[in-house]
């Protein structure tokens, strides 16, 4: 982790963000998190309100959304920054696969804001793990790198060594929620249930799908004692049900 954040810092000091990551265009100095105001006005961030398990959109009249009206969650809390709308998905698949990894401190900056407004206490992050032989192919997880990000904004440790993926699970892009759950079960690990015994844990991932994957971690999590789970995201795919229809 540490050869990471001096490997960030040393990106930061040769490669300061000039443009615009999502138009190209050159940057104000105050722009930090690498987006120009026009594009960042034109960025899907979820406004309330919110639901107050899954954080996703809930109509006016009820704290909840009708997702999770019928599916509980293992966690206590979640909260995404942006919608997963085709400009989020493109910039989301740009820091995974074409490993712009500076796009951490764009996420990061944003997670960091709304965590900052919603008061969440947490002893510690926990970034959902991806399992060794995808660490290998892809060269470094893109939640460790959101979860180093969060941790140095907001003071707390990012444990990696905490929660495992022990089971090379096929991928979830395609599974509806049912497959996701069953595709999952067992895929993670508590390695040191000791850590985890009545602290209050920080899930951080990408992008929160159906929930199953956080609720996979949190079902283990809960299992070694953890206090409360909260979960955020850089991003979050809304069903209709979940925007009442409101969704263009
Ligand atoms: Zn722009
Ligand atoms: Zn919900």
């Amino acid at each position: 982790m540490q050869l990471r954040l001096l490997l960030d810092a040393a990106l930061d000091f040769i490669y300061p963000r000039i443009y615009c990551v999502c138009c190209g265009e050159r940057l104000e100095k105050r722009a930090v998190h690498g987006i120009c105001d026009n594009c960042c006005e034109a960025m899907p961030f979820i406004h309330d309100p919110r639901c107050h398990v899954c954080g996703k959109p809930a109509p006016e009249e009820s704290e909840t959304c009708p997702e999770c009206r019928y599916h509980n969650h293992e966690y206590d809390r979640a909260l995404a920054v942006f919608e997963y709308s085709a400009t989020i998905r493109e910039l989301i698949h740009r820091f995974k696969y074409n490993k712009e990894y500076t796009l951490s401190r764009t996420f990061g900056y944003f997670m960091t804001e709304l965590l900052m407004e919603c008061g969440w206490t947490a002893d510690m992050i926990i970034p959902v793990p991806l399992h060794k032989n995808r660490l290998k192919s892809r060269g470094f997880n893109q939640s460790a790198l959101l979860g180093d990000y969060l941790s140095q904004r907001i003071n707390i440790p990012c444990e990696e060594d905490i929660l495992i993926r022990s089971i090379d699970t096929k991928t979830q892009t395609g599974f509806h929620r049912q497959d996701r759950l069953k595709n999952l079960k067992n895929a993670f690990t508590v390695i040191c249930p000791e850590k985890v015994e009545g602290r209050n844990i920080l899930l951080v991932d990408d992008v929160h799908t159906t929930g199953a994957t956080v609720d996979s971690c949190s079902k283990e999590l809960r299992r070694a004692g953890a206090g409360k789970i909260y979960v955020i995201t850089a991003a979050a795919v809304l069903s209709d049900l979940a925007t009442g229809g409101r969704r263009q």
